[in-house]
């Protein structure tokens, strides 16, 4: 049956003279390699590789690439620091230091957010995660390390930039309609207490308002803000 390997046919136990010399096959494996040198030579077009970074793949409609951190309308990062994404990260690479926000109308923000690029496997779970509609992934793939530090991406790096969106688009977002860039309803654009006072101004004037400790993030490599804030 044609395309079925047959693995019961057995292989001769010993080697002909031939064989044993390797000469011819390694004659025979230098003319295939020559032979698509000569023809890649005279037809550029069918060469497989590309001359990257001046060329570029395209890449199907549903890649997703590196991560970015939406932000309001003041320019405060949407994300309340609610861990949903942390929690469905199946490689265990984001980690969240969650604070109060100067703004009580905002409550919570990430001190960190940190995603370790090396682990992470692009699957999206926690851009569908998210309650907030603060975390999205664009068509960037241009990432590459030196040190395994320099692969952890904190806020800096994470903070959405009209550059990088221009460059790379958006990546695919299968709950949403269209082109996945737009979303039903952007609720994360609301106050999550209604009201915009200022935490310092409310503690000034006596208000009652809870603490809270950094805890521990998971097991992965903290970058160098979440080194800081720890410190
Ligand atoms: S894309 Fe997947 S692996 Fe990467 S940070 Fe998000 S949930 Fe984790
Ligand atoms: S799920 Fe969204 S809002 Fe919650 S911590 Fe992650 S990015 Fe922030």
């Amino acid at each position: 049956m044609s395309g079925v390997v047959d693995v019961s046919r057995r292989v001769p136990d010993r080697l002909t003279l031939l064989q044993r010399l390797y000469l011819p096959e390694i004659f025979r494996g230098m003319a295939v390699t020559l032979r698509h040198l000569v023809l890649n030579l005279l037809d550029r077009r069918r060469m497989p590789t590309i001359q990257y970074p001046e060329q570029k793949r395209n890449y199907s409609k549903r890649f997703r690439g590196k991560h970015i951190l939406k932000a309001r309308e003041d320019g405060t990062l949407k994300c309340v620091a609610c861990y949903m994404c942390q929690q469905a990260c199946p490689a265990e690479c984001i980690t969240i230091v969650a604070g109060e926000h100067p703004k009580i109308a905002y409550e919570k923000y990430p001190v960190v957010f940190d995603i370790d690029m090396m682990r992470c496997v692009f699957c999206g779970f926690c851009v569908d995660a998210c309650p907030k509609d603060a975390i999205w992934m664009t068509r960037n793939y241009e990432m590459a390390f030196f040190t395994r530090e320099d692969a952890v991406f904190s806020i800096d790096r994470l903070r959405e930039s009209t550059a990088e969106v221009a460059a790379h688009g958006y990546g695919y977002r299968p709950y949403y309609p269209g082109d996945g860039t737009t979303p039903p309803s952007d609720a994360s654009m609301l106050p999550v207490v209604s009201g915009s006072g200022e935490r310092d101004t409310l503690r000034r004037e006596g208000v009652a308002l809870a603490d809270r400790s950094a805890g521990a993030g998971p097991l992965n490599a903290p970058s160098q803000a979440a080194k800081a804030f720890s410190a």
